[in-house]
């Protein structure tokens, strides 16, 4: 196994987002880009259905330091029986919502806090009405009803401690004769005539899934999410509020509507798994929803080959030039001089990119390679570097290459043949559950992640005998410098090293893999060792047509043998006295 590879990307995605690009090669057919977010915490809205302009009158607000205590009443046995499972999820989903950002952005109207999770209760008596035709009636039966309760002393007096919000749940089995899924209003406990506070109370209307059809903009979360969010800002109708004719526009989650012609939709999106409703923000001059941290995706690359074929294939006899490093004490770098077969192949290869999306509910995905946004045509043409054998000697040429690309289930389905060469795709990762128009800039939740993909199109193979050869000469080079000079392989830097290793190893493309990688890293190490052994010190032009050739000889070693050469050498050296390491740059 090799040691993963990092490979930074060659294009930017044009985009603003500053965000760190590159792929780390785990295997050298798996690969992951890093981790991208979303630039934003907010959700902004382009429209809004706010009428008037809101202002606060000096009424009070719920402005309790640590958060008003929120009591949901569950009203009628049905709550019991039939709709037992959808009080459960109704549970559920508000204390996920108490926990969840949303309620932050109402810093800004003097709320300091969400509420907390008080309780829940189901009220039986007095059993809930079966119908209910007016407005008014109706929430004054709801506030009678709480206002039982506080006189029975089931909860306590209005003027201990923050006021509760009561959210008092409808069962599926009343029938509502007007048009409203929820309303909040406040009452006083007529009881307690020295009481200044009155208790404020939400109702939700009966007929409303718990959470929305899939693409749908009403649930009865949202309903809740609106109701408690006004009752925070204006709790007794004297705060936050716009001076509309409309009862339904006055407050800030009634701001929360996209109008598109004739086509009214609630502004929603989740939060910690909750539906809820837009709210307007007066330092956005916008409506807006905090979202969940964590939106985050990531592109995997997974690559294989389909195809090969011989494209050339010859025999050849040692020159003087492959025999560069060939003298007494390197004996093994004298190539026997015989006849060696080489291989060309043409190599078609598979890339399948798929996203890893984390918090996103369901994603739309936009892909571009090299910054070209991809659509339905199969074909995407790109200029690149490519790298191919013509013979046995490697050419590198800018040139225009096809791609035959599909989206499938899976991801993007890239295949290549002809060449070797890197591309760079991105996703921009868009939520799709959110109704309601979004503005542009990056408020959409967007994620754009992105990975380099390698292809390897073209290699060239040597037969064993000459791979044999050539190991077994890079490891003669590197273990004759570890006994003559370094016992330990490290490089010191007062060594005055006119050749670093990293800058050799610097640019390579992303098809040279983690296998082949190593492969390189070891004959750099070899050069290293070479330019300071008696003997090979002049020999830099040698070197640098080594290296050149490395990206060939990389594939072509066998990096067991020098990694087993390497570690008994190291072994050896550990052996020897201390002195050894003042002395080892002395040549
Ligand atoms: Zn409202």
């Amino acid at each position: 196994m090799s040691d993963p590879r990092i490979v930074f990307a060659q294009h930017g995605l044009g985009s603003v987002i500053l965000e760190p690009r590159f792929t780390i090669q785990v295997s050298d057919e798996t690969s992951f880009g890093v981790w991208s977010r979303p630039n934003r915490r907010i959700l902004i809205f382009s429209d809004n259905y706010l009428d008037g302009t809101l202002t606060n009158s000096d009424g009070r607000i719920a402005g309790a330091l640590g958060g008003h205590p929120l009591q949901l009443l569950f009203w009628g046995d049905w709550w019991n029986s039939a709709g037992a499972a959808k009080r459960g999820l109704v549970e559920e989903r508000t204390k996920a919502l108490l926990e969840s950002g949303y309620f932050s952005e109402l810093t800004q109207y003097g709320v300091p806090h969400a509420p907390v999770w008080r309780g829940s209760l189901i009220v039986t008596e007095p059993a809930p009405p079966s119908f209910a035709d007016d407005a008014d009636d109706f929430m004054n039966e709801v506030l009678r009803m709480v206002e039982d309760h506080l006189e029975n002393h089931v909860f306590p007096d209005p003027d201990d401690g923050p006021s509760i919000l009561f959210v008092v749940l409808l069962p599926d089995t009343l029938t509502l004769g007007f048009g409203a899924s929820g309303e909040h209003g406040e009452g006083y406990d007529v009881t307690f005539p020295w009481n200044d506070d009155g208790f404020w109370v939400g109702w939700i209307g009966p007929g409303q899934p718990v959470d929305p059809p899939v693409g749908g903009d009403s649930s009865l979360m949202k309903t809740l999410s609106h109701e408690v969010v006004e009752t925070l800002t204006d709790p007794e109708g004297t705060a936050w509020r716009t001076a509309s004719a409309d009862r339904g526009r006055r407050e800030i989650c009634d701001a929360g509507v996209s109008v598109t012609g004739s086509f009214k939709e609630s502004q929603t999106a989740f939060v910690n798994g909750v539906h809820v409703q837009s709210y307007w923000s007066v330092k956005d001059n916008a409506t807006i929803i905090p979202i969940d941290s964590g939106y985050q995706a990531q592109l995997k690359c997974h690559i294989r080959e389909v195809e090969r074929h011989i494209v050339a294939s010859g025999w050849f006899r040692p020159t003087e030039e492959d025999n560069r490093f060939c003298r007494p004490e390197l004996s093994e770098c004298c190539m026997a001089d015989r006849e060696y077969e080489w291989r060309t192949y043409a190599i078609k290869e598979v890339a399948t990119i798929s996203v890893n999306a984390q918090r996103y509910r369901r994603t739309d995905l936009t892909w571009t390679i090299n910054g070209h946004t991809f659509g339905a045509v199969p074909n995407l043409s790109v200029t690149v570097m490519v790298a191919s054998y013509s013979g046995r000697s490697l050419k590198v040429e800018e040139r225009a290459v096809t791609l035959q690309c599909k989206v499938t289930p899976a991801g993007l389905e890239i295949t290549s043949s002809g060449g070797s060469f890197a591309i760079d795709v991105g996703c921009s990762v868009r939520e799709r559950d959110i109704t309601g128009n979004v503005k542009l800039d990056g408020g959409g939740l967007v994620a754009t992640p992105q990975i380099t993909v390698g292809f390897n199109g073209s290699q060239l193979l040597y037969d064993d005998a000459y791979t044999g050869q050539i190991t077994a000469c890079l490891a003669a080079m590197i273990r004759r410098y570890n006994v003559q000079y370094k016992p330990s392989m490290r490089i010191a830097p007062e060594e005055g090293v006119n050749f670093s290793m990293a800058d050799l190893l610097r640019d390579i493309p992303a098809y040279v893999r983690p296998t082949q990688y190593s492969g390189m890293q070891w004959i750099a190490r070899a050069a290293f060792a070479a330019q300071h052994l008696d003997g090979l010190e002049n020999s830099r032009e040698a070197i640098r047509m080594m290296m050149a050739e490395a990206p060939t000889l990389a594939r072509n070693i066998d990096l067991r043998t020098l990694k087993a050469e390497a570690k008994s050498a190291e072994r050896a050296s550990h052996q020897r006295p201390r002195e050894a390491n003042r002395c080892s740059s002395i040549e």
